[in-house]
């Protein structure tokens, strides 16, 4: 059988799309419908009976012309005006008005500010900290490492002069000089991921489109000691995929082919390079559906998320990436290819090997095509906003909603300041709205619409501004296209930010936004939050302007941390630890938990080459 192939043109993994660099390649975000006669009339919303008719205000709100975007409580509502004009775009609206202009495309990482190199001593901050003495004795670091941490790099030595020229001769004669960059400007590109993290430009980038060029790439590793970092779309968060060291980047976008969708069985075979929003469309175009949705999900891909066991809003119901990985082919820098796992639903012959390597972060192994269950796509799913006065109100709803048992596939979370950046991006946003929670519930038809009905109650119990509903597929999209853009429109906010992917148990939501405004006070750091509030996987964002600021972005970035192991949170629920989390693990983890891990990264990597800087705190890296 021909393998199913996607349209897109295979890219290099550079991030290019949904991210903080997406340059003019943006989605069309919320693109105001052209304004029709009968639109945003109150007559529209007044007649409606039904959980869609009533809360057709949405529509209107999106379609009407400015002036009507506001629109007025509705006759017989107790609640209060509200209504969200979410605008922007290119296509369509009246064009001048706030709300109808596009969201700003972010700059690229190609012109995004560099970080100097050595910032640290910039900042007069001694080459070697001596608070790297707390590693032996205590758990808790001092605050003094911390506030070296987004200044400096890990310190992972680079391979010599000889070595590196070795490699690369060895690549050319290897796999062929098409498939090998060495010039400085395109390996460039490499050095950085959707993070703050920043690297060293790679020696050389190999293009791979087959496991038996990653087979030879990590074989030229191996044999001349130079470190080899994979990459996918390079839309981590973390730095994961930022070569620390230089030498090798292996990137994988190239193997972007859906091998096999298994109608029968409910599973799929898919290369590494594969676009998550393309294997969407795929499976669900045959009545499947995989249900990990980052929100990146237009420019990342599978290799990516495996590695990095990602989340996204629909975790809540349906679990992450692990979830759904059957089994992986792994190529490992010894040179073996492995198997691990299986085809059918069940099965637990031998160590859970597969599990292991789901979430890795791209340090034990190299995916090659991973077999991934799906499961029947819903029949219907129906898409909620509803706004609060503030974000007290919207977390007790959350948990509200959850007692009642209700099981919406997803809640989303923005707080007050992410509302003020969505209308600073240019949508009309109730100005009263202190909060807004995106929920999302599917199954078949009778069931949605009485989900949907319940979650209108209980809000209405915690006296919600308004619950409106999108009542068609294209609503739906603008809407999550606005809470995917969500990265753009803080980005310009401030120059820099960091986005903290912290979870808390779901009772203590509250009391870490409180404490998140609190950091704020007591640090003087600018932060805003929003997330994955269903499982309590919150993204507490940090901005800043100055390096001078820094410190103060670090002390904010520790108390948060401390204050989410303390309410037996975690912290990454989907990010992963990188390069940039990396000092804190000793905040989560035993000594003893960590020297287990580094027992298992020798294992499959003794000489410590497959994508050294990560995961482990520095001066740990080298695995032995
Ligand atoms: C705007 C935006 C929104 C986001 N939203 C979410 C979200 O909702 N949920 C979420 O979980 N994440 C989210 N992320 C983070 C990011 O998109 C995910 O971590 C994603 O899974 C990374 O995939 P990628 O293809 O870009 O991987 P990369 O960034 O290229 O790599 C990530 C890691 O995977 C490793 N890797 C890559 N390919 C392979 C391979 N073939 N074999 C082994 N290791 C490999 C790399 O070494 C690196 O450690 C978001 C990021 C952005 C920019």
């Amino acid at each position: 059988m021909a393998p199913w192939q996607p349209e897109r043109q295979a890219t290099d993994g550079v991030a290019n799309g949904g991210g903080d660099d997406d340059d003019g390649a943006a989605e069309p975000v919320l693109a105001a419908e052209p304004p029709t006669a009968a639109a945003g009339s109150e007559g529209d919303f007044s007649g409606a009976t039904s959980m869609a008719g009533r809360l057709g205000l949405l529509l209107e709100s999106l379609a009407s012309s400015s002036t009507a975007r506001f629109l007025g409580a509705a006759p017989g509502s107790s609640r209060a005006a509200a209504a969200v004009a979410l605008g922007g775009g290119s296509g369509g609206g009246n064009g001048n008005d706030a709300c109808s202009r596009p969201l700003q495309p972010l700059a690229s990482a190609k012109t995004a500010p560099k970080r100097p190199a050595n910032a640290r001593a910039r900042l007069g901050i001694p080459k070697q900290s001596p608070s790297l003495a707390w590693q032996s004795s205590a758990r808790t670091p001092p605050l003094l490492l911390y506030e070296a941490v987004l200044l400096s790099r890990p310190d992972v030595p680079r391979p010599s002069q000889s070595a590196r020229d070795k490699a690369k001769s060895l690549l050319d004669e290897r796999l062929g000089p098409s498939k090998v960059l060495t010039g400085k400007d395109a390996c460039e590109r490499f050095t950085r991921d959707e993070s703050e993290a920043e690297g060293e430009v790679p020696d050389a980038v190999v293009l791979a489109t087959s496991s038996d060029d990653i087979l030879k790439a990590l074989a030229v590793a191996r044999e001349t000691e130079v470190p080899i970092t994979p990459r996918a779309g390079g839309t981590g968060r973390t730095g994961g995929a930022v070569p620390m060291a230089g030498g090798i980047v292996l990137a994988t976008s190239g193997m972007n082919c859906i091998v096999e969708i298994d109608r029968k069985e409910g599973l799929a075979v898919v290369e590494p390079g594969v676009i998550l929003a393309d294997l969407h469309a795929a499976v669900e175009a045959e009545g499947w559906f995989y249900p990990p949705d980052p929100n990146s999900l237009k420019s990342c891909a599978i290799g990516g998320n495996v590695a990095e066991n990602a989340g996204g809003p629909r975790a809540f119901k349906y679990g992450v990436t692990r979830d759904y990985v059957l089994g992986v082919e792994a190529l490992l820098i010894g040179g073996q290819r492995i198997s691990a796992g299986r085809r059918t639903i069940k099965g637990v012959t031998g160590y859970d090997v597969t599990g292991l390597l789901v979430g890795s972060e791209g340090t034990l192994a190299v995916f090659g095509q991973t077999t991934l269950q799906l499961i029947p796509k819903p029949a219907s799913v129906m898409t909620l906003l509803t706004l609060f006065s503030d974000v007290n109100q919207a977390g007790a709803a959350v948990q509200a909603i959850i007692s009642a048992g209700i099981s919406p596939r997803c809640i989303e979370l923005l707080d007050a300041s992410t509302l003020e950046a969505m209308r600073l991006a240019g949508n009309a946003i109730n100005p009263a709205a202190g909060a807004m929670l995106l929920m999302e519930v599917d199954g078949d038809e009778g069931a949605v619409e009485r989900q949907a009905e319940r979650i209108s109650g209980v809000c209405d119990d915690v006296r919600a501004l308004e619950v409106l509903v999108a009542q068609d597929e294209a609503q739906r999209e603008r809407l999550w296209a606005a809470r995917r853009d969500m990265s753009h429109a803080v980005r310009k906010l401030t120059k820099k930010k960091l986005s903290e992917d912290i979870v808390v148990p779901r009772q203590k939501i509250g009391a870490l936004l409180d404490f998140v405004r609190e950091i704020s006070e007591r640090t003087g750091v600018r932060t805003l939050t929003y997330g994955h509030a269903g499982d309590g996987n919150l993204h507490v964002n940090f901005l800043w302007n100055d390096d001078h600021e820094m410190p103060a972005v670090e002390r904010a970035i520790t108390a948060l941390f401390e204050r989410v192991i303390e309410l037996r949170g975690t912290l990454s629920g989907e990010h992963g630890i990188g390069v940039l989390k990396a000092p804190y693990l000793p905040l989560e983890q035993s000594p003893e938990l960590i020297a287990l891990q580094k027992d298992l990264k020798r294992v499959f990597d003794p000489a410590g080459l497959l994508n050294p800087g990560k995961i482990f705190p520095p001066t740990q890296h080298r695995a032995c």
